[in-house]
């Protein structure tokens, strides 16, 4: 009897298998079009991943505006590439995630939508919330701006009147009618303010004059004013600017902070920049350490990739998670918004459902 029962249990062994990806495209319908100082667009392209072990499945996603330069079919090559059935413990999470890491250079959207579903997929083994497992608390959730883009002062105000109940609204700036967009968002509201100009600023005494009058107009800090490229600029910007001045598309991965440390007073953390959760935490703990601001972002993402982002957001300074808030297609629920205030959810993993 002994040795049929161990007999059957080395079977069970050799047949049980290892983590299963699978993946789909998506297309996220935005509820206006985005525009940006050098960008416009309707859609974005995104691809939803599941890992499933031992009947446990994890939700995952990439959001890829076209301007990063990641797309269906590089996403559909690169997880083509990936095997991760090799894996048969999903504890082993720093090993898994070195091994998508080192597939192939870039793809970090695709990267992110693997360390999500790893993340959704052990924190439903562990049946606790990553802020959990990361020792946040709950209460600490900052408000979330509502970001306005640039437009019209006709769609501008319509928008900022659809974003009642937001605290801190994140306006995009960078084209040539600045002052009339926040000339006209404060006539219709007193509420927090910050910008993004999207490196629309090629002029750093310009860009310093605009500072100190935003300031004046209630914004408390600026995001990415000047062309990445420009670093002494930049670094002369930050250090006579009276507002804080964040770095997003000058600052991506983990490595990149010690490259930007002294130029930005701060750096905006996005998921599909970075790779995921796992970098993400690690790129929060070490711009901490250099005593820079620290803010979470998104793209337009679904719920799925929100509520990952927003399990750090209790250790941010500001946080700007409204990118399932922006599209109209949503086939997730996550995270929620509650008079503004990121709300986390106390649900395993992500705390996402598949509506
Ligand atoms: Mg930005």
């Amino acid at each position: 009897m002994t040795l049929n029962f161990s007999l059957l249990m080395n079977n069970e062994i050799q047949i049980k298998k290892g983590l299963q990806l699978r993946f789909r495209p998506y297309e996220l319908q935005l509820k206006h079009a985005f525009n940006l100082a050098k960008s416009s667009r309707t859609a974005t392209p995104a691809m939803l991943t599941e890992i499933e072990f031992d009947g446990i499945v994890g939700y995952g996603e990439a959001s890829m505006p076209p301007y990063l330069g990641e797309s269906i079919d590089s996403a559909t090559r690169f997880f083509n590439s990936l095997n991760l059935s090799q894996f048969a413990d999903p504890f082993r999470l720093d090993e898994i995630l070195e091994y998508v890491d080192d597939v192939a250079e870039g793809n970090c959207a695709a990267k992110a939508a693997i360390d999500i579903a790893m993340h959704d997929l052990l924190g439903k083994i562990m049946q606790k919330p990553w802020y959990k497992i990361w020792g946040f608390n709950a209460d600490d959730a900052p408000f979330t701006s509502y970001t306005i883009g640039i437009d019209t002062e006709e769609i501008v105000r319509k928008k900022v009147a659809e974003a009642d109940g937001f605290k801190i609204l994140k306006i995009k700036l960078g084209r040539d009618n600045d002052v009339e967009m926040i000339e006209a968002i404060r006539k219709m509201t007193d509420v927090v303010l910050t910008v993004d100009v999207n490196q629309g600023w090629d002029n750093k005494q310009k860009a310093l004059d605009m500072v100190y009058w935003l300031k004046e107009l209630g914004v408390v800090f600026v995001e990415q004013p000047m062309p990445k490229a420009q670093l002494d600029d930049i670094a002369w910007l930050t250090q006579h600017s009276p507002l804080p001045v964040i770095a997003d598309e000058g600052v991506q991965r983990l490595s990149d902070i010690r490259k930007i440390h002294g130029v930005y007073s701060g750096i905006n953390i996005k998921l599909m920049k970075c790779t995921g959760m796992r970098e993400a935490h690690q790129m929060m703990t070490l711009a901490r350490a250099l005593d820079m601001n620290v803010m979470i972002g998104c793209m337009t993402e679904t719920s799925c990739a929100v509520s990952a982002a927003a399990q750090l957001s209790p250790k941010v300074d500001w946080a700007d998670l409204d990118g399932n808030l922006l599209i109209a297609n949503d086939p997730f629920s996550g995270v929620l918004v509650n008079n503004g205030k990121v709300k986390l959810i106390d649900q395993p993993g992500l705390g996402v459902k598949l509506l």
